[in-house]
């Protein structure tokens, strides 16, 4: 039931002050003519509903959740005890700046730490996620080849196991995409590599470890080839939390990465925000940086670089995920990020050992932080799709892997345990998948059945997504009458 289906006409929840100025209405022509069609609950019911509402959703707190490329983890309660300080908190940005000294510090100190995490020299924190980040991150390669009057570098190259927001960004930012198919091995095919780059690359993109959770092996000669041809190359980060500590993007030959702090240090995410996606850069492209930057001088300032692509944000981006990052850095420290991605790795590693006798797996060699299976056997042998198994565990309080991607892989499952589960999680899950898998051989019925557990059971995905439904029906609530008292 929705919030507008409960209540009574003329209940109220009285929660704000009387109001202690002149009330002042719009000329009569602008003012609604019907009903706002507020819900009229009290302030039990309203707590209620949500209280029923949180129930239904799924989130790192209820379980195990493998959301394979979103890097579902727990995230420590005291990150968001700092971040609720009144001093982070209830700044405004608009602040002098010598007034918020302590917050500016954070944003450098942070910086420092993240830019020694990822071998870069500076980095911005204003764009609002990954993606964001990409963009961002690119309008600094084409600012880079502008400023040297090297108009027809128009290329950018993105292999086909890279994150499907990489190509996104980069025709954002003008540029058209050369597409290159993976290697045997899964890494980038080198011959493919050298046969598109040329005088019109502007960069390469790689997203590493890819999206088939595979450190590319040879990534160095990727960034030569890419160098030699005068083009730049690109780090997309956002799964930092399987190298963090181990080896760094800019001593691998890249000059410009981004991290999804939203991920991989630590901040809850899902349901569309709020994210940060710093970006980092060699000292070459640092004076195309997007403004504000903090520089450290008697105190700090905010300064723009000479050469600033501008604003990608308002202000200094989402400052608050910021603090978030760098609680998680001071309480892990220089032995604990390491740990954490040793832990990301041996847990996917773990899974995947125990799971490759019955599942086939894309790549069967060592992962990273994360596997991709292949369901396309159990589908022509059993009729048993990545789907029917993703809606199985749905019936055991696990939330599924990320499904049908990456595309290059049939009936994909992606897995991405995390470095935060312990063993008992993950041999749970582990039973799991192998029970559904004998499901799946023995009774596939069932499995199409799925879920029963659930407060919705199967939904109908191709009505959902082709009669979209997104504004409640007000028509048979509708009143004449002018209704400004709501
Ligand atoms: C999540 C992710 C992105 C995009 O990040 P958003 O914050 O969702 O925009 C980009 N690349 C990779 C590899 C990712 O996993």
């Amino acid at each position: 039931m929705l919030i507008f289906e409960k209540g009574q006409e003329g209940r109220k929840m009285s929660i704000l002050p009387e109001c202690d100025v002149p009330i002042s209405l719009p000329k009569e022509d602008d003012q609604r003519k019907k009903s706002l069609h507020l819900p009229n609950v009290s302030e039990n019911e309203i707590s209620r509903h949500y209280t029923e509402a949180a129930k239904k959703a799924y989130g790192v707190n209820d379980g195990f959740y493998p959301l394979g490329s979103c890097t579902m983890k727990y995230n420590p309660k005291i990150n968001e005890y700092i971040a609720s300080l009144p001093g982070f908190a209830q700044i405004h940005p608009l602040q002098p700046e010598h007034t918020v000294q302590g917050c500016m510090e954070v944003l450098k100190t942070t910086e420092q730490y993240l830019c020694e995490i990822t071998g870069m020299d500076r980095m911005t924190f204003q764009p609002a996620a990954g993606a964001h980040g990409e963009f961002t991150g690119l309008l600094l390669i084409k600012a880079y080849h502008e400023s040297r009057g090297d108009g027809k570098r128009t290329k950018i190259i993105v292999p086909d196991s890279a994150h499907g927001t990489n190509p996104a960004s980069a025709s954002m930012v003008g540029y058209s995409v050369i597409s290159i198919p993976s290697g045997e091995d899964g890494g980038v095919d080198l011959e493919e590599l050298k046969k598109v780059v040329g005088e019109d690359t502007a960069g390469l993109m790689l997203t590493n470890p890819n999206t088939l959770g595979l450190f590319d092996r040879n990534i160095l000669e990727i960034t030569n080839i890419i160098h030699e041809a005068g083009g730049l190359t690109y780090y997309d980060g956002a799964n930092l939390n399987a190298i963090m500590g181990m080896i760094r993007p800019g001593d691998m030959g890249f000059d410009v990465v981004h991290l999804n702090l939203h991920k991989t240090f630590s901040t809850p995410h899902g349901g569309g925000g709020p994210g940060s996606g710093p970006v980092g850069c060699k000292n070459l492209l640092a004076e195309f940086l997007p403004n504000n930057l903090v520089e450290e001088k008697n105190g700090y300032l905010f300064k723009s670089p000479v050469q600033s692509t501008g604003q990608v944000k308002s202000f200094y981006g989402n400052f608050l995920i910021v603090v978030r990052a760098m609680t998680y850095l001071f309480m892990l420290g220089k032995e604990g990020i390491p740990e954490a991605s040793k832990h990301a790795v041996l847990n996917a590693n773990y899974m995947m050992a125990k799971l490759k006798d019955v599942y086939d797996m894309a790549y069967p060699r060592t992962c990273m932080h994360e596997f991709v299976m292949s369901l396309s056997r159990l589908k022509k042998e059993n009729g048993i799709s990545a789907m029917d198994i993703a809606k199985g565990l749905l019936d055991h309080g696990i939330h599924p892997p990320t499904m049908y991607f990456p595309l290059n892989v049939s009936e994909a499952l992606m897995v991405e345990p995390t470095e935060t589960e312990s063993k008992e999680t993950l041999d749970q899950a582990i039973t799991v998948f192998r029970s559904l898998y004998e499901t799946a051989k023995l009774n596939p019925e069932i499995l199409h059945q799925a879920p029963v557990n659930t407060s919705v059971t199967r939904l109908d995905e191709v009505r959902a997504a082709r009669n979209l439904i997104l504004r409640y029906d007000f028509s048979d609530k509708e009143t004449d009458k002018d209704d400004t008292e709501n």
